[in-house]
């Protein structure tokens, strides 16, 4: 009898050997072997490094006097950190630009890119996007002064874009539309295109309305048209699918639950 349970015991003991061995749909406990590695080396380093606009506000804004980043971008970059290292601080930010956050993505010194960055299919080549978590269309501002007020108004006007951003190629074939032949001027950044504007070297300064509120001023005003919506979406490099996986889980569960909503409201945007 005692031979028959000491045999029992050995049998039990190689049947667990089997099934840890074995792939079980669940990952293995502790050993983190369900844990993709782009998002283990971020658990491994213990902070969320996320690249975000600084002069965008309610999206991601930089208060002088503070120092202080805030905006709706920042409260998602907060969502995605608790989901992956269970803790909302755990976000290092960086100040991006249109031009500079790709590249910032492709040599990883961000692991995400949350700034006003619209879906499209050219750079989904490049990069990984989330579902969208909100849409804007490009505005365009022009002096107060100046007596513009549509599109079809430009006809022989200039306007100001910025380098790597889409309001360049909507609003070509918008103009196109309305007959108005427009000219377009490239900058690197958009205070130059505002400081160009004031200067009478563009007539308008044309990007997503969102943007051009950071720089509106006595002087000027949005136009009311907008074009071409801009669905914004979190990127990531493109080898890390996991990470984007992660991301879209956060975003179905704001939108599921009305906390997206509920964001988008407190930061007042329309
Ligand atoms: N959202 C537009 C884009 O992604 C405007 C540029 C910007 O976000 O700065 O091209």
């Amino acid at each position: 009898m005692k031979r028959f349970y000491a045999l029992l015991a050995v049998m039990m003991m190689g049947l667990m050997v089997i099934t840890s061995g074995c792939g079980s749909s669940k990952p293995a406990q502790g050993a983190q072997s369900g844990v993709a590695p782009e998002i283990k080396a971020i658990k491994d380093r213990g902070v969320l490094k996320v690249g975000v606009k600084v002069d965008v506000p309610k999206f991601g804004f930089k208060d002088p006097q503070t120092n202080k980043i805030d905006g709706l971008e920042i409260d998602l970059a907060r969502a995605i950190a608790q989901q992956v290292l269970g803790d909302p601080n755990k976000i290092e930010l960086q100040g991006v630009t249109a031009k500079t956050r790709g590249p910032l993505l492709d040599n990883g010194e961000i692991d995400l890119v949350i700034a006003t960055f619209t879906i499209t299919e050219e750079r989904k080549k490049s990069y990984n996007f989330s579902e969208p978590y909100f849409t804007d269309g490009v505005g365009m501002m022009v002096k107060k002064s100046a007596g513009l007020s549509a599109l079809k108004d430009m006809d022989g006007k200039k306007i100001g874009v910025a380098q790597s951003a889409t309001s360049r190629k909507a609003l070509q074939e918008e103009a196109a539309k309305v007959g108005a032949k427009v000219q377009f001027l490239e900058f690197g950044t958009y205070p130059e295109i505002k400081t160009a504007l004031d200067a009478g070297r563009v007539d308008v300064f044309a990007v997503d309305a969102s943007i051009l509120s950071g720089y509106l001023d006595d002087s000027t005003l949005v136009l009311q048209d907008r074009y071409a919506p801009q669905q914004y979406g979190v990127a990531s490099k493109k080898d890390n699918a996991a990470l984007t996986k992660v991301v879209d889980e956060v975003i179905a569960g704001m939108k599921k639950s009305g906390e997206l909503d509920k964001l988008i409201q407190k930061w007042g945007i329309k």
